[in-house]
Order: C-alpha cells, then structure tokens, then sequence
C-alpha cells in the first residue's frame, strides 16, 4: 500500500502543507509516499492557461521529479484528455497503487472544489481518505473576520488585521520542512518502477505549445523550479527589497519589484516562505518601508483568495459589485486588436503591451494602465482583458487577474471609483519620467528624445511623426473619459 500527495500549485518539496502531512501519514503507516501530478488539457483550454504558464510548469516538475527521486519517492504526470474524467483518472491511479489516503492542497476556484467534494464523496466508497488542506495563503482564509463576523471585503481593514495577525501567531515561524527520504526497506524503487521510469512527460496540444525558439528565450528568462525561485528571492532580498517602495511603481528601472509572481502562482514558492524570508532579513525589529510594502502586496494576494472563495460568482464571469453588470461595452474587434497588437498609438500603453507579448510578464503599474485603458478609454469589456491576459501571462493567477481587472474596471472589490479614469499620458510621465521603459519596447520611437516621447503625435511636428511609423492614437482621451463616465453613470443608474 502507499500514501500519496497530489501536486497542483503547489510544485515545491519546502512548506508543503498537504504534501508534509502526506509524508507524516506515510512514516506513521510504514508504507512509502508517491506523488501525482495531473496534466489535463481541458482544464488548461478552460481556465484559459498560457502556453508559457504550461511550459514553465513542465520545466518546474522536472526539477521537482528528479528531487523526489533523491529521496526515494516517485513522481508520476497523468495525462487527462477529458476533464470529466479527472475523478476516475485519480481513483483508478490510486486502486492499480494500492493508494489509502491521498493528501492534496485546496484550489479555491469553484470547479475545482466542485471536483474536489465530488472525489471525497467517490472516494468513502472506495476506501480511499482524500485530504484536502489550505495552503496557499499566509493566513488560512475566513480565519479573520470583521467585528461583526464577516469576512473582509476591502483590503485595508483587512490588512490592518492580516499584519499583526502574522507576525503574533507566528505562523510563518515554523515552516514545513522538506519530506524525508523513503525508507529503503520499503523498496519503493522496485514497486513503484513505472512511476520511476516516467522520462517524458505529456506534450500540451498544439495550441498550449510555445515555439522552440520562445521556449529556449522564456526558459532563461525565468528558470523554473524550486530553487531558481529561492535565488530570485534572495537576489531580491539583497537588492532591491530595501528600495522596494521608491520604485515599485516604475518599469523602467529593472529589478524594482521582485518578478516573484511565476513562483507564487505554480507553488515553487510559498507566500510563507517568502514572508519568513523578509521577517528574517530585516535587521531592524521594525520593518522599514521596503520591507513592509512588499509584505502588504503579498497580503493582496492572501485577500484576493479569500475573495475568489468566499465570492464564487467572481468566478462566473460576474462582477464583485453586481450592479457594473450593467454597462453598455463597445465591440471593436478592430480596437481589441490594436490594443493586443501594442499599436494603440499611445506609447505607455503599447511598451506594455508588448512586453506582455515578448515576456509573457507585465509590470504591475503598466498592467493597471493597460487595463484602465482597455474598458475606460476603449470602452472594452474587461472580460475580454481578464481572457487574454491569462492566455499570455507566466504567472496568471485566477484570483489575482480577475481582481486586478475588477478594480480597473471599478466593479471590484477597493475599486477604482468609476469616475477615476487614468490618464495615459500622465501616467506615462511620472512613472515613466525619462521614457526609457518606452525606448526600450516600442522600437519605432526609440530615437524620439524628450518629452514626445509619451505623445509624440502631439508634440511632434507632422512630418516627423511620419518618419516614425507609428500610429496615431486610436482615440481621444478626452473624448473616450466622457463616454466612459456617461456609460458608467448609466449603467449604475446615477444619470
Ligand atoms: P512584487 O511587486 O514584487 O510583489 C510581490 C508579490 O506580491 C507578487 O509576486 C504577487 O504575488 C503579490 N502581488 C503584488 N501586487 C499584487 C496585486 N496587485 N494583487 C495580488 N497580488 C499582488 N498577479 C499575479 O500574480 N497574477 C496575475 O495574473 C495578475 N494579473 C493582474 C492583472 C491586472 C489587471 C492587475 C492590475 C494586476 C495583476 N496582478 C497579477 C498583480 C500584480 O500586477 C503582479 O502580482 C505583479 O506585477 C507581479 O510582479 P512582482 O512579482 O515583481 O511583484
């Protein structure tokens, strides 16, 4: 017989809740411990995953197969055409290894604990115990409440709360340590063989794959795994954390923020251990405000999970605030391309773009500018942002996307008010001072000097904007900010 755990986001051995208690179970029975991945197309084409997400997740179960296999415990990727038959895949994987008990940490989205509550049904009628654990967040959700019990819908009370919370409960102060090594009078190398002997992995359908080429380029620019995420973070931790605050906001400086966010989503870091990581580096017993303005973003991650369980309908492509359900979008499929392409003629908006298009990665100033644009300015409906940023992020993440777009759009929770519509221009300007971010992106205005660079339409004369080749910008900001607070006001009844 066996114990196994079922690896999700969660692709690391260190602080692995369920996969820690998978490993206790497992010492106290005296059976070996054995590992699943599941691999289904059908959930990646449902929740619209990026071919680089994909991509980064085979290279980080590599790292994390040939780790096990250091200790003894195998690996196995199962690959589900059909996600319907995920249940029956799990249950006959765990019959033909004489699995008991399967430990596996919760994913919040609803078809996942839909799947997840299903399976624990199944399995009582096959005598098999699932496990299912909270594990992704700092603090465990719906553990902090409002004075009148509820749970938390705007970020600052909840943060006020979140802060002391872990820092008095320690529960970043004892981390989960790494599983031991299978005992080898188990002999698991010899009943679990097959598992062992899986070298390739399943291919993503073709639409899921990234070129050879892209695949070569994304694989230096984020290596993937436990460790790399560990060097990232302490890299991070040695130069930039201290000025995190200065220049969190700006892309164009390099290494402002920590470009953390990949690991975070695939689980080759715990938001644990990164907040255990920062407590222990700040030499002060009072955090400066690098150190406590990253911990307070990681906070937003924590809040928007909670969210996204304790709100499902976010997940049904409704709005947090039901009433912005009724807006009136435009349909420019034209508009939508543009903005897809980088070729909106606003240079902020298309450096962004395009290095979404090149990296699979956004900074997080540009992402609310981007965003802002796409519904306030071309009047899009965020949905259409939410989709396409998922199908090209490395690091989307459900929870965190879907709220990013609600609060550009104003229907989230902490939103925007809907009458705060970002200027691209100025945006530009103070976040992007001396242009740099847009040099470096938008080719056809990499000679442009000065302030033209943010609306070299304008500040150009004609003939040199010509020279240029770039488009003019496909709406007037002005123009565009009216309709969007008419539409808006509108929609919300407040004409
Ligand atoms: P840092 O500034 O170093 O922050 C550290 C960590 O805190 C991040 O890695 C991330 O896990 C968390 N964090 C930071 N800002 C936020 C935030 N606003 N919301 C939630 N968590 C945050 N983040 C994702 O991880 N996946 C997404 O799919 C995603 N989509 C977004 C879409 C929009 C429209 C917006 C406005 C934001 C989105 N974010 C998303 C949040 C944020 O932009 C990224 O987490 C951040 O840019 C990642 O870069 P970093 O790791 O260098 O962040």
């Amino acid at each position: 017989r066996a114990i196994a755990h079922w690896f999700r986001w969660d692709l690391r051995l260190h602080d692995n809740t369920a996969l820690h208690r998978a490993a206790e179970s497992a010492k106290s029975h005296g059976v070996p411990l054995i590992c699943l991945y599941v691999f289904s197309h059908e959930d990646f084409h449902a929740h619209y995953t990026s071919p680089a997400r994909i991509d980064f997740t085979l290279r980080s179960l590599r790292v994390l197969k040939a780790d096990l296999a250091k200790l003894d415990i195998p690996l196995w990727v199962e690959e589900v055409n059909d996600r319907k038959q995920t249940r029956t895949q799990v249950l006959n994987w765990c019959t033909k290894w004489g699995v008991s008990e399967l430990h596996a940490n919760m994913e919040y989205e609803v078809d996942e604990l839909r799947r997840d509550t299903k399976l624990l049904r199944e399995g009582i009628k096959q005598d098999i115990a699932f496990h299912f654990y909270h594990d992704t967040c700092v603090v465990e959700p719906l553990i902090l409440r409002s004075g009148t019990g509820r749970t938390y819908s705007v970020f600052t009370p909840f943060f006020k709360q979140w802060e002391p919370y872990v820092y008095k409960n320690e529960c970043v102060a004892n981390l989960f340590p790494s599983p031991p090594k299978n005992n080898p009078k188990l002999k698991a190398k010899d009943t679990f063989r097959d598992l062992f002997s899986q070298t390739s992995f399943p291919d993503p359908l073709p639409a899921k794959q990234l070129s050879q080429k892209d695949s070569h380029r994304l694989a230096k620019l984020w290596p993937a795994g436990e460790h790399e995420a560990k060097s990232r973070l302490k890299v991070f931790l040695e130069n930039g954390i201290s000025k995190y605050s200065d220049r969190r906001d700006r892309p164009d400086i390099e290494n402002g923020t920590s470009a953390l966010s990949l690991h975070f989503a695939a689980g080759t870091l715990s938001a644990r251990q990164a907040v255990r990581a920062v407590l222990d580096h700040s030499s002060t017993r009072s955090l400066d405000s690098g150190h406590h303005g990253w911990i307070r973003e990681i906070c937003f991650r924590d809040f928007y999970k909670t969210i996204l369980l304790t709100n499902p309908h976010v997940c049904m492509n409704k709005a947090y605030h039901e009433e912005y359900h009724n807006v009136i979008w435009e349909y420019s499929e034209e508009h939508f391309q543009r903005w897809v392409e980088g070729k909106t003629g606003y240079p902020i908006v298309d450096a962004a773009m395009r290095q979404l298009a090149s990296n699979k990665y956004m900074h997080n100033r540009c992402r609310m500018i981007v965003a802002s644009f796409l519904c306030k300015d071309l009047m899009l409906d965020w949905r259409k942002g939410e989709k396409y940023f998922m199908e090209q992020l490395i690091d989307g993440d459900f929870a965190s996307n879907n709220a990013g777009w609600q609060f550009c759009s104003s229907s989230g929770t902490d939103a925007q008010p809907y009458f705060r519509i970002f200027n691209p221009l100025s945006q530009s300007e103070k976040f992007d001072p001396n242009g740099d971010y847009i040099r470096h992106w938008v080719p056809e205005l990499s000679n442009v000097q000065g302030k033209a660079i943010h609306e070299p339409k304008t500040r150009l004369s004609a003939s040199e904007f010509k020279k240029l080749g770039y488009p003019d910008p496909i709406i007037e900001h002005k123009f565009a900010r009216e309709r969007a607070l008419e539409r808006y006001k509108t929609g919300l009844g407040r004409n």
